[in-house]
Order: structure tokens, then C-alpha cells, then sequence
């Protein structure tokens, strides 16, 4: 920093000093006691002559011309010397110090570059700590490889815990922080196909648990899942899981007929059948006989229930009938009941306490049809045009 500042006032200081030397030249001639001469120059081969009258070189031939010569005297010439070479030694003692002190720059640079690489590594191989990883890649945003680099160590650190995961040694860390890592950068193929392969080793550490366990079917399902998720893509691994699948082929058959032959016993036919439909085509002939039993007996039930619930249906549709003709045959009566008013339609009347006359005698005029019902006993009703006009009794 100081540096910099002194070079560049240094330009500004050397312009400053010739410009005071320029403006007191006489007075510093004087001091220095450097004289001033008048001389005869060739402009040709720059021979000098005292005689102010030559026109020619007498070396040369050529034309000389007239110009001020300064003699310096020998001890200023010596002190100006040295002068000199302090000045230069001074500046090469500053290009030296500054050439020294960028190499211990580019150098603690290097240092920490290649430590901060190393730590990439060995966080995410011993500490699981892609947090830190993230922060080392941040800070190196300036040099162009170092994330390149950075995320080449973080792909082997997964690979060697992989390859120990691979060696039966569990390392469920491993699993979580490439969990992290792929919800956090989306997208990255590199992390997606090494947390299917980490997964993958994983679940199959978990099968032979399962097995020791004597969970055969668990076991069986989950080297199927493991086979589904691999398949065109990590042949080492479906052959793995298919060739320990089929080891164990029989053993989780027989488990599994004997939960589904818990199932039918307790008459659960519809658990039982989703059970083995998982099963059936696997070519085992009694889980395919027992899923078809099974199968028979869901359908058999749900036949028994469709046909009980539509005679409920028909049950409860007569009934409703039954109560409908019933309200209707009240509601006769009730208008049987009751008396005729006039403006009653012919229905009305028959519905009414009158009901059916003994006789009707139809007159049908230009004016419309007019009706006498006979009741006997005197009574009468009129109807004009369908509408009761007139009663008598
Ligand atoms: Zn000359």
C-alpha cells in the first residue's frame, strides 16, 4: 500500500524537482561552479573546436555550428556518480523486495488452496459436513478450478464411504447428508446416481438383517424394491439383489402363505387377496390356488351383498308403496267426508261424502254440456261444462 502510494507520487516528485532546478540554473551553476562555454560543433562526426571563427570540420568537412558547453568540474562528476548508482541500487533493493513479496503471496496463496481442497475431502469423508464444504467453495469464487476441484474430492469421499457401505459397514450419515445435498442442489446427476447406489447398499445391509431376523418376506420385498430402482442403471447391484432374492425365494413363500392362510381364517378374504395378488405370478401354485380361493370368496361375498341389498331395496321400495296408497286412501275418505261446494270438478264430488250418482242425464246445448246427476231421495247435483253449478236436496 505504502508502496504503491510512493510510486505514484514519485513522477510528480521528479517533475517538481526539475522544474525548481530550472528556475534557479544560474544560481546553481554558480554554486556547483560548473561553467558555461562557447563552442564550434560538427554537426556530422560532433568534433568540438575553440575557435568560434571555423566555418568547416577539419575532421569531416562538414558545417559546424555554434553551441553552450557545460564543463562540469571532477568532483561534482564523481558526486553525481555516485549519486547515481545509490539511486539505482535503492531501486533495485525496492524491485527485489517486491518481487520477494509477491511470491510469499502467490506461495501462502498456493498453501491454502490445496489445504482448503484437502479439507473439501475430508469433511464430507469424516464429518458428513457438506455445510462446511459449501462455505471452503464460497470463499474460493475468484480462482476459476477450485470448485471443479472442490466437488471432484467431494464425488470420491462419497465414492470411498460408498465402497465401505458396499463392504457391509452401514453408514446411514452418509445417507442423510446425500439426502441434504440433493434436495439442496436439484438437478445434480453426480449426487442423484451416488445416492441411489449409497441407498441401495444400505437397503441391503438392512436385507440381511431381515434375514437373520428370519423376516424372509420383508427381505424378499425389499430386494425387490432395490432391483426395481437399479435396473438399467447399476447392474452390479440387480445382480446382487436378484441372485440373495432367489436364496431366500422359498422361505419368504412360505411366510407369506402362512399370513394369508391367517387372513382366510379370520374370514379377512379381501386382505388376503391383495396379499398374494403380489405374489401370484411368480410361479408358485399354491399362492396362485390360494389367491384364486381367495378371490372367489371376496367375489362370492360381495355377490351375497349386492343381492341383500337390493332385496332391502325392494323391501323398502314396497313399503313406501304400501304407506303412499294408504295417505291416498285417507285423503279419500277425509274428502269423502266433507260435503260439495260449487266450482267442484265431477273428481271432487265423486272423492266427496256424494261419491257415485245413481244416474246422469247429459243435455248438450250450443251453450256447452249440462249434466244432472241423480242421487235419489231428491237430491241433485248441476254440473255446466264439467264445473259443479248447482246443488239440490
Ligand atoms: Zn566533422
Amino acid at each position: 500500500m505504502v508502496i504503491s502510494v510512493i510510486i505514484a507520487l514519485l513522477p510528480i516528485a521528479i517533475f517538481f524537482i526539475i522544474n525548481v532546478i530550472d528556475n534557479n540554473k544560474e544560481e546553481i551553476m554558480q554554486k556547483l561552479k560548473i561553467e558555461k562555454k562557447e563552442i564550434m560543433k560538427c554537426s556530422s562526426c560532433f568534433k568540438e573546436y575553440d575557435d568560434l571563427k571555423l566555418k568547416n570540420c577539419l575532421h569531416c568537412g562538414s558545417n559546424v555550428k555554434k553551441r553552450i558547453k557545460y564543463i562540469i568540474p571532477e568532483k561534482l562528476k564523481k558526486k553525481i556518480i555516485y549519486g547515481l548508482i545509490v539511486v539505482t541500487i535503492i531501486i533495485i533493493g525496492i524491485l527485489i523486495y517486491l518481487g520477494i513479496s509477491c511470491m510469499i503471496k502467490e506461495k501462502q496463496r498456493n498453501e491454502k488452496y490445496n489445504n482448503d481442497i484437502y479439507i473439501c475431502y475430508e469433511t464430507i469423508r469424516n464429518e458428513s459436513n457438506y455445510n462446511k464444504f459449501k462455505s471452503i467453495v464460497d470463499e474460493h469464487t475468484r480462482e476459476a478450478n477450485f470448485r471443479q476441484e472442490a466437488y471432484n474430492n467431494l464425488y470420491k469421499a462419497v465414492d470411498d464411504r460408498i465402497e465401505s457401505l458396499k463392504n457391509g459397514n452401514d453408514d446411514k450419515d452418509l445417507i442423510t447428508m446425500l439426502e441434504d445435498i440433493k434436495k439442496r442442489e436439484i438437478s445434480n446427476k453426480e449426487i442423484e446416481e451416488r445416492y441411489l447406489k449409497a441407498n441401495s447398499y444400505s437397503n441391503i445391509i438392512q436385507c440381511n438383517k431381515y434375514i437373520e431376523e428370519q423376516k424372509f418376506k420383508e427381505a424378499y420385498d425389499l430386494f425387490g424394491t432395490i432391483i426395481n430402482d437399479n435396473k438399467d442403471k447399476n447392474q452390479d447391484i440387480v445382480d446382487i439383489a436378484t441372485n440373495k432374492q432367489n436364496e431366500i425365494k422359498d422361505k419368504a413363500f412360505e411366510q407369506i402363505v402362512a399370513q394369508a392362510q391367517e387372513k382366510i381364517n379370520a374370514q379377512n378374504y379381501s386382505s388376503a387377496q391383495t396379499l398374494l395378488s403380489t405374489y401370484k405370478d411368480l410361479g408358485n401354485q399354491t399362492i396362485l390356488d390360494m389367491y384364486n380361493n381367495a378371490t372367489n370368496e371376496v367375489n362370492r361375498i360381495e355377490a351375497e351383498r349386492k343381492a341383500k341389498e337390493e332385496a332391502e331395496r325392494k323391501e323398502r321400495e314396497k313399503k313406501e308403496a304400501e304407506e303412499k296408497a294408504k295417505r291416498e286412501a285417507e285423503e279419500k275418505a277425509r274428502k269423502k267426508s266433507q260435503g260439495v261446494t260449487i266450482g267442484m270438478s265431477k273428481q271432487d264430488v265423486l272423492d266427496s261424502s256424494w261419491g257415485e250418482p245413481l244416474r246422469i242425464n247429459t243435455t248438450t246445448t250450443k251453450y256447452g254440456v249440462h249434466e244432472q246427476w241423480v242421487y235419489g231421495g231428491g237430491n241433485y247435483l248441476y254440473f255446466d261444462n264439467g264445473k259443479l253449478t248447482s246443488i239440490q236436496n
